[in-house]
């Protein structure tokens, strides 16, 4: 039985990473290079209304015919510091794809996930700033989701360059809501425009009088701070006939559509 400590993992190995990490380290440096990588994006309805209002970018790594979930490479771009250029390829395409949707139809926003540490390297603000400008992109069209577990952990400089995309009309949502350790004051120091909550807390909530008293509460919170609330991961009929209780939620999940390539994204937002 081999030992997994004795693999030789490169330097930069992320933790938890399993057996099949040192090909994909290597590899991952090279994705954009190669033209491996594309986004799918997931439509986000209002429930109340069946209007589709936002869309999500969801990076893709198609390797040697293979589909590999971001779960499993992001770590290792991170790792590797091939996020950065990674990261703007991303915040690019959105933009270019953002303005050609919204060029002749009623806006829609269309978000893009960041971590952390692509926030905290470089010139993040700059970077985006000169993505708009290139590619002719209203701020307004712009969405950037960032896990509550990353901002509840800032001691400031995530805060700051935050409040900097959100002064240039780029609203903020804190996804992932509810998943981990939250601290309510922090939420109402943030910039934020909206929370999505934890695929976690929404799924099968209408069978769990306490898990559902959670996400009344949340929603209610939501409602207080003027925020946008999207409920993720909604794969049934009975979690959505429970949500929609809620007049104002926004929600995403296979129920109404998966993660799609741009082309299959409706023309119009009704
Ligand atoms: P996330 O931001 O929470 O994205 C939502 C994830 O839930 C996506 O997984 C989506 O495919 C999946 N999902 C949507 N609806 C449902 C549903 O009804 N049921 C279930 N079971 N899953 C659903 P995906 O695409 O595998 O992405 C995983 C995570 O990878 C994302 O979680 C996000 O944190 C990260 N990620 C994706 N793209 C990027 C990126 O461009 N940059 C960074 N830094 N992270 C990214
Ligand atoms: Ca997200
Ligand atoms: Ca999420």
């Amino acid at each position: 039985m081999p030992n997994i400590c004795s693999l030789d993992l490169p330097p930069f190995a992320p933790r938890g990473i399993h057996a099949r990490g040192p090909v994909l380290a290597h590899d991952v440096v090279h994705a954009l290079d190669r033209g491996e990588l594309h986004l799918a994006y997931q439509p986000i309805y209002r429930l109340a209304t069946g209007r589709m209002t936002k869309v999500e970018a969801l990076l893709r790594w198609r390797r040697q015919g293979v589909s590999i979930a971001p779960d499993e490479f992001i770590p290792w771009m991170e790792e590797s510091g091939a996020i950065a250029s990674v990261g703007k390829w991303v915040v690019e395409s959105v933009c270019r794809q953002a303005a050609s949707w919204n060029e002749d139809r009623t806006p829609i926003r269309v978000s893009f996930n960041v971590s952390p540490r692509q926030l905290e390297a470089g010139d993040f603000v700059a970077m985006v700033r000169q993505a708009l400008a290139r590619t002719r992109c209203a701020p307004e069209w712009l969405e950037v989701e960032v896990t509550e577990q990353g901002v509840m952990r800032d001691s400031g400089a995530i805060g700051r360059i935050l409040a900097e995309l959100s002064d240039l009309g780029i609203a903020i949502a804190i996804d992932d809501f509810g998943a981990g350790y939250s601290s309510l004051a922090r939420l109402a120091d943030l910039p934020a425009r909206s929370i999505k909550l934890d695929r976690a807390l929404v799924a099968g909530a209408c069978w769990e009088v306490r898990r559902a008293a959670v996400v009344d509460s949340i929603v209610n919170l939501g409602r207080t701070l003027d925020l946008d609330v999207t409920a993720e991961g909604v794969e049934d009929e009975h979690d959505a006939a429970y949500l929609s209780r809620f007049e104002d939620i926004l929600v995403q999940g296979f129920l109404f559509s998966r993660p799609v390539p741009p082309d299959r994204i409706p023309a119009s937002a009704a």
